[in-house]
């Protein structure tokens, strides 16, 4: 099959023919349909062979849907023809935070060598995915693959953020959400959905600022120097009760510390290795929470899913081929990409 592999520390990702998988005991193969493009693929590629965290060759993409198309021994639970979202934070089953559902904070995974999909373990960004157990499985449910794939991380990891905050999102409160690209647009809508809270959006680029008011942000401010001032005079002085970082860059948690409220909520989701310090020696206003989260549970994920069933969520997506993946990579690291890249992989 062809498959979109990292294979080389600084190079591009390849289109490459590997051995078709097959499905051992317990697993379940997928006939993917549609593979999301993630901005921490990028930053798994930005670093260097000293500190690169997988085995390489690397198949790409943990944000998959497909269609069963065979089942390992003892598989039960799903049919062939089903078609399924991948939950992709695979864990051991069997720790307390995996019998919770919470597999992404699984205490084992790493002892155990389990990876996700993608990011260790052979990734949605090929004709076939190998999914290790059919529980990682939640049924589309008449939902259109191609929206239904990036709601599995860039839905899912803004979704279980969002959902902490939510007692503080109350009437007359504000949210900001910091980067309106893949992560963010969605965010932006799962908080109009859930709260009524006032949503205030910051980027960089006019065109994801007019994207994020498309989706549904009441105010968009640059996000430069200037941007916590802004946010603040839109706010009476007081500050957003929750905010969300979906670049965390020094310059992007400096700013969301910065327009935080007393008692807000700072939830730190991109990878750009800002941080934010908390301590009597900082600047956050008293009773500031900080926090940076990993993925979301596997019930977030169904009601995540339930949700853009419901209509309130919908996903910008640009398609391309197996063979145009490349690009993707090319268009989302030059912050081209309007909402989420989605691979086609079987045409
Ligand atoms: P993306 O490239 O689609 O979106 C990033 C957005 O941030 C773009 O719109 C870009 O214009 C904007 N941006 C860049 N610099 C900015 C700045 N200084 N101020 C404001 N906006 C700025 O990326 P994505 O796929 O949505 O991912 C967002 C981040 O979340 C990445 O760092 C990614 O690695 C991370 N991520 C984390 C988790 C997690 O579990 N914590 C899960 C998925 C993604
Ligand atoms: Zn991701
Ligand atoms: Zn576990």
């Amino acid at each position: 099959m062809k498959a979109l592999q990292y294979r080389t520390i600084g190079a591009a990702p390849e289109v490459v023919t590997v051995p078709d998988p097959e499905p051992g005991p317990g697993q379940v193969l997928l006939k993917v349909t549609a593979a999301g493009v993630c901005h921490s693929d990028i930053a798994v590629m930005s670093r260097p062979a000293e500190t690169f965290p997988y085995a390489l060759p690397l198949t790409l993409g943990h944000e998959g849907v497909g269609t069963v198309v065979a089942l390992g021994n003892g598989v039960t639970g799903v049919r062939e023809g089903d078609q399924a979202a991948v939950y992709g934070p695979w864990g051991c089953g069997t720790c307390t935070k995996c019998a919770q559902g919470r597999e992404n904070y699984c205490l084992r995974a790493h002892e155990l060598g389990i990876r996700p999909p993608g990011l260790g373990s052979p990734g949605a960004i090929a004709e076939y995915l190998l999914v290790d157990d059919a529980r990682h499985l939640v049924p589309l449910d008449g939902l259109d693959p191609v929206s239904a794939a990036p709601l599995t991380d860039a839905g899912l990891t803004s979704y279980h953020a969002i959902k902490r905050s939510l007692p503080k999102l109350v009437p007359g409160s504000t949210a900001v959400v910091i980067g309106a690209g893949g992560l963010g647009h969605v965010a932006i809508q799962l908080l109009r959905a859930l709260t009524p809270a006032r949503v205030v959006a910051l980027d960089v680029s006019p065109d994801k600022l007019r994207l994020a008011t498309e989706v549904g942000a009441h105010e968009v401010v640059v996000s430069d120097a200037d941007a916590a001032d802004a946010v603040r005079a839109l706010t009476g002085g007081l500050g957003a009760e929750a905010v969300f970082d979906f670049v965390g860059a020094e310059p992007t948690v400096k700013t969301a510390g910065a327009v935080a409220a007393v008692e807000a909520d700072v939830t730190i989701a991109g990878l750009g290795g800002g941080a934010l310090p908390v301590g009597f020696g900082g600047a956050l206003p008293f009773d500031v929470s900080v926090t940076a989260p990993y993925w979301g549970s596997r019930s977030e994920l169904m009601e995540v899913l339930s949700l853009a069933r419901s209509g309130a969520v919908s996903v910008h997506t640009e398609t391309y081929s197996l063979d145009e993946a490349p690009l993707a990579y090319e268009r989302l690291h030059a912050g081209k990409v309007d909402g989420r890249a989605v691979i086609l992989p079987n045409g």
